[in-house]
């Protein structure tokens, strides 16, 4: 029996002001799961991101998580349903310390003191090096651990859905073999994953659904198991 669908998405569309970028997205994400969503630059995944979450408003398809209809729900509330979004670029905040970072991210939750140090002290199971460096200022950190860090910050809000873009964004690729199995180990905490990614072997290697989107279409959505390099230099190329 297949996994609880946490997110389905439908023919969504969206865009910026008149200029629609997503014309007909669709994907599924299930709890415990990994749905990686590839596509050349520029093939509208973080749009398809920003509609997901409520950044960007959606003109068309339907959004249903959780067995519920989203898709006009404003974006701090599909956050308080356990959306979580790490957007490219991490943000944190590299003049305060981790364990501050981590904090942060839980605050807003409006979760109680005793129950976020608890919190801080799951992260810090899952990257063990947040919990050594907690101490530490987050800028002296590497590229790499800035960006466990923004991800932990994320799980502070005790997110069902985790939505995370290019998180191997200018790593080296060793760094990004690190941060993969980490994120590949968080499916065990029971959430589901929506990754963007360029990294294309190494993000598959991880992922149990695979989605490419073409000018803002879904052009293939598959279990990663049954998804060959003939299937992606297709829905990346057009011919293999
Ligand atoms: P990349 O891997 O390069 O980030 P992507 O698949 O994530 O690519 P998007 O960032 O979603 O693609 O961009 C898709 C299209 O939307 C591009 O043509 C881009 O120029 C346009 N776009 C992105 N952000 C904006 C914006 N803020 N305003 C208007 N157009 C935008």
């Amino acid at each position: 029996m297949s996994n609880e669908v946490l997110l389905e998405v439908s023919g969504m569309q969206t865009g910026y002001g008149d200029l629609k970028v997503v014309r007909d997205a669709s994907l599924v994400v299930r709890r415990g799961e990994i749905t990686v969503l590839l596509g050349r630059n520029g093939a509208g995944k973080t749009t398809t991101l920003r509609g997901i979450t409520g950044l960007n408003k959606v003109t068309g398809g339907v959004l249903n998580y959780l067995g519920e209809d989203i898709t006009g729900v404003p974006a701090p509330k599909r956050v308080a349903r356990g959306i979580s979004y790490v957007q490219e670029g991490k943000r944190i905040f590299h003049e305060l310390t981790i364990e501050q970072n981590l904090l942060l991210g839980g605050y807003s939750t409006g979760v109680r003191k005793r129950a976020l140090s608890k919190f801080v002290q799951e992260i810090y199971e899952l990257f063990p090096i947040l919990g050594e460096k907690r101490h530490l200022i987050a800028g002296s950190m590497s590229g790499g651990q800035q960006q466990m860090l923004a991800i932990g910050q994320a799980l502070m809000a005790k997110p069902q859905l985790l939505i995370l873009d290019e998180p191997s964004q200018g790593l080296a690729p060793v760094i990004v073999k690190e941060v993969m199995e980490r994120v590949h180990a968080l499916k065990d905490t029971g959430i589901g994953i929506l990754l963007i990614e360029q990294m294309v072997q190494d993000s598959v290697a991880i992922a149990d659904e695979v989605t490419v989107l073409e000018m803002g279409q879904t052009v293939l959505s598959r279990p990663a198991a049954e998804v060959t390099i003939e299937d992606l230099q297709q829905a990346y190329f057009g011919s293999v």
